[in-house]
């Protein structure tokens, strides 16, 4: 049996489901092919950051993922503890998302929805979409490339029937073991494995109540040794916690592990448990040394390893998904240039570099803290001052991972052939701090518009032509995109706050909402604005 589709993405985590997503979102057909049955028994994601909610937003289901089940009104603190049933040493507040104060950069806020209702979430956005297939307990065997396309074999686990599919274009989202990769040789570069962490999943209905211990998602006990592993509710409501224990050694097995005795070191006495899974992985700290070769692609952990300090991993891995998903489209309707789907590696290789570096730091606050001297057990004031003193620098050299603003929607494709530079400084890319830019290569930034809508709103079919003035500045620039066939929408707004807050009259914005031009002044030559912004080699300067 033989067809033939436009992409074929091989792996149905969030990062492969949400390139179908985005593909189908745009019109674009693709089938995607996953090993399991798409059930997910030990979720590894709990954190769906701000950029991903945009995208979410974007595509209509950021109601779904808000309404999930983990609780609006429930504190997001991180706790570090000696013991759940012990001292509280410090507490980093994050408010629940029914009570913080809006975000001024953004329309949407940071969720947490566990990949159990997350990525069902996402496959039923897919299956809506009429030109996304899905299919469960298919497995890619092996494929090969030529200069018009790829040819891939694909077995149905089920009933154990081949099928040999073309497709113009293959993205392996297949996970950290990639076997697309590895077919592909390319390497990982980095540190590689910097601990080996598991976890433990269980069930214990009001855990917290029973040490009188107020709310949060994350507690960390301390020890002597130092900061060990993390305590983290995945349901509230049910009383699903995971323990992770971060380092358990490269020996360990399943069965060599004493589960009850780290949940009696984490709580401070023997609790009954339900146990629903363990698994012991690699906190790794890897960037793929390209992103792509020929007609393949790869995203997602199958390119950046990190550690989940920072909850970067599914979240950066949609970002690709959101930066290739576009480019894909565009080559195959015709109006991509022949560099666009270059400028993927281009672009995101370097978002990935930084993410894995600042989710690794994150994860050597920890395993760098060190010993904790004295009786910081002892109920007395001696010991309350040390227990006092240690939280203090528990928050201050661990907190920061839990605020990440920057970090979220502060990147920027600095350098990309198809963003074209103005000129201005760089703002600091800093994890805890945002500086809203409209630079070229800047996420767009947020800004609410008279109507109530986010600026944000605009961004995302096609090309957005933000006029902040009132002449015919649009009018070559439309001619000479349609000329190519682009997807391009005038937008003149008379916002202010929204002028002042892009610095320029006239703006770019891409299809991902990242700022592509931007200028006071007439643009002398429409045509070669267009394209370069849309890979067509070798145009000069705009
Ligand atoms: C403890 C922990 C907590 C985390 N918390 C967060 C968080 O809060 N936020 C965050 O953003 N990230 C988090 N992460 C990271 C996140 O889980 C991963 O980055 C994310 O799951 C990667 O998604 P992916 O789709 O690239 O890969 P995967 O989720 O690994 O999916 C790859 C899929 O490909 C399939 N596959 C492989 N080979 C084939 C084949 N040949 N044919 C068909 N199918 C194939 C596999 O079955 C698998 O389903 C966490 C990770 C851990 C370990």
């Amino acid at each position: 049996m033989n067809s033939r589709i436009p992409v074929l993405i091989v792996g149905g985590g969030p990062v492969g489901l949400a390139l179908a997503v985005e593909l189908g979102w745009r019109g674009v057909a693709c089938l995607l092919v996953e090993q399991t049955d798409g059930t997910i028994t030990t979720p590894k994601m709990n954190e769906v950051n701000v950029r991903t909610m945009e995208f979410c937003r974007r595509w209509g289901i950021a109601n779904a993922v808000q309404n999930c089940p983990f609780p609006a009104d429930y504190p997001l603190d991180a706790v570090f503890v000696t013991t759940l049933a012990g001292y509280e040493l410090g507490r980093v507040p994050r408010p629940a998302r029914s009570t913080a104060q809006p975000d001024p950069f953004s329309p949407m806020r940071f969720q947490v929805c566990s990949q159990t209702w997350f990525d069902p979430i996402l496959q039923n956005f897919a299956r809506s979409l009429p030109t996304v297939e899905l299919r469960y307990r298919h497995r890619l065997e092996r494929f090969e490339q030529s200069l018009n396309g790829v040819t891939a074999d694909i077995v149905d686990l089920t009933t154990g029937t081949h099928q040999r599919i073309e497709a113009a274009y293959l993205v392996g989202c297949d996970g950290a073991n990639s076997a697309v990769r590895a077919a592909l040789g390319i390497e990982l570069a980095g540190t590689g494995t910097i601990s080996h962490p598991a976890h433990m999943f269980f069930r214990t209905p009001n855990l917290l109540e029973r040490f009188d211990r107020a709310p949060g998602t994350f507690f960390f006990p301390v020890g002597h040794g130092g900061v060990w592993g993390n305590l983290r509710v995945i349901d509230p409501v049910t009383g699903v916690w995971r323990l992770m224990v971060d380092e358990v050694g490269s020996a360990a097995t399943p069965e060599s592990i004493d589960k009850m005795s780290y949940v009696r070191r984490a709580v401070g006495r023997d609790i009954e448990v339900e146990w629903l899974g363990l698994s012991i992985w690699h906190r790794r700290s890897l960037v793929a040394e390209r992103y792509s070769r020929g007609r393949i692609f790869l995203a997602g952990d199958a390119v950046h390893q990190l550690s989940p300090t920072g909850a970067l991993g599914m979240n950066s891995g949609i970002g690709d998904a959101v930066d290739l998903g576009w480019k894909l489209a565009a080559t195959l309707e015709g109006w991509g240039g022949a560099g666009l789907l270059d400028t993927y590696d281009t672009e995101r290789r370097p978002i990935g570099v930084r993410n894995v570096k600042m989710a690794t730091g994150f994860y050597l606050n920890i395993e760098g803290f060190g010993e904790v001297d004295g009786e910081i057990e002892h109920d007395n004031a001696a010991g309350e001052r040390l227990r006092r003193e240690l939280g203090e620098r528990l928050v201050r050299n661990i907190g920061p991972e839990f605020r990440t603003i920057g970090l979220q929607i502060g990147y920027r494709y600095d350098g990309s052939p198809i963003c074209i530079p103005d000129g201005t400084a760089a703002p600091p890319d800093t994890a805890e701090t945002y500086t809203p830019s409209a630079r070229p290569g800047a996420r767009a930034p947020h800004v609410w518009l008279r109507d109530g809508r986010s600026i944000l709103d605009l961004f995302g079919r096609g090309f957005v032509f933000l006029q902040f003035a009132d002449d015919e500045q649009a009018s070559g620039l439309a001619a000479a995109a349609a000329g190519q066939s682009i997807p391009l929408t005038i937008e003149r707004l008379d916002e202010p706050e929204a002028l002042r807050l892009y610095e320029r009259r006239f703006v770019l914005v891409r299809p991902d909402g990242h700022v592509a031009w931007r200028s006071n002044s007439i643009i002398a030559e429409p045509t070669n604005l267009i394209d370069r912004v849309r890979g067509a080699a070798g145009i000069g300067e705009a």
